[in-house]
């Protein structure tokens, strides 16, 4: 275990190691590569990073399905899955989410941000079918299964997604993958080259509407009522905004609330692990 270039993150290189830097931490703030800080609520608490729990456990193309571990880039496992024509669910020609190229895969799951092939092929969490999970004790539970069609276990492992780091550390992931063609073409219309700051869910026709209204929209989907920017838009006409800190417009409903906090205390009733949500 070493605390890496960076003196404040903690890097772990196997699960003996993350063990023990969650034991030895009171507060535990869980990192990937530190790439979609901006997107999350401050996470208070000793940086652990999952950057070094890295390869592919079982890739099995003609089943469309592998299982990585969670700090594994999405970059480098892209590239190992690509010669078998495969890929993740993700925009091909958006050169990721809006140019940037980095990013864990444990990132990608435990954000679960929009993405702008999710017409074609669902949200991230739709593509996780099983997970191994270290929990804040130390125990290591698996959800899920590692083949498309199964209605094993419980679906734990689709709750992790989105969870910002708050409920465990999801220590790898078993992933339903693309063909490549599937997912190479699509529409996503880049308006500027800047880095979007909100990403906006509206209704299909009113796209073109929000584009306009915005001070600097950086990129529309319309297929997908997707619109990304810089500024929150005055009116997201029922639709909803993730942005900076993590903050969501509009609140979430009271119930989806009730149910996180209810989760975090069977999953996590020491909160060990800060959550990247605001409070
Ligand atoms: C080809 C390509 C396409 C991409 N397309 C998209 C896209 O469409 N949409 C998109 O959002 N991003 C996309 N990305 C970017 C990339 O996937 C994200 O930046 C990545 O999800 C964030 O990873 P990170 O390790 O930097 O996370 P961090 O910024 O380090 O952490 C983000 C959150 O995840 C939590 N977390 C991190 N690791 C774990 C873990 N192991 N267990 C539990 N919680 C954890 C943290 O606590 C924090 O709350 C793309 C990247 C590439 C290479």
């Amino acid at each position: 275990m070493a605390r890496g270039g960076d003196m404040s993150v903690w890097q772990v290189t196997n699960e003996d190691e993350l063990r023990e830097a969650i034991q030895e931490t009171a507060r535990v703030a869980l990192v990937g590569s530190r790439s979609r800080m901006s997107w999350i609520a401050h996470q208070e608490g000793q940086n652990i990073s999952t950057e070094g729990l890295t390869g592919i456990v079982d890739f099995r193309p003609d089943d469309l399905v592998v299982t990585v571990r969670s700090g594994t880039h999405v970059r480098d496992l892209e590239q190992m899955i690509a010669d078998s024509g495969l890929c993740l669910g993700l925009s091909r020609t958006a050169l990721g989410w809006m140019g940037s190229r980095i990013g864990t895969v444990g990132g990608l799951i435990a954000l679960n941000l929009p993405h702008a092939a999710q017409n074609r092929t669902g949200g991230v969490k739709d593509w996780c079918l099983g997970m191994r999970v270290m929990r804040p004790d130390g125990e290591v539970v698996t959800f899920g299964s590692q083949v498309v069609k199964s209605v094993a276990g419980f679906d734990l492992h689709r709750v992790m997604a989105g969870s910002r780091g708050g409920l465990g550390v999801i220590l790898s992931v078993t992933l339903r993958l693309y063909p490549i063609r599937l997912v190479e073409k699509d529409s996503l219309e880049r308006l500027s080259d800047a880095e979007p700051r909100w990403v906006c869910r509206v209704p299909l026709a009113q796209v073109d509407q929000v584009v306009s209204e915005v001070v600097r929209p950086v990129a529309r989907l319309r297929s997908s009522g997707l619109v990304w920017s810089e500024e929150l838009p005055s009116e997201l006409y029922g639709g909803w905004a993730i942005g900076p800190a993590g903050r969501t417009v509009p609140r979430p409903d009271p119930m989806v609330e009730k149910l996180r906090r209810s989760l975090k205390s069977t999953l996590d009733p020491q909160r060990k692990f800060a959550e990247g949500f605001v409070s």
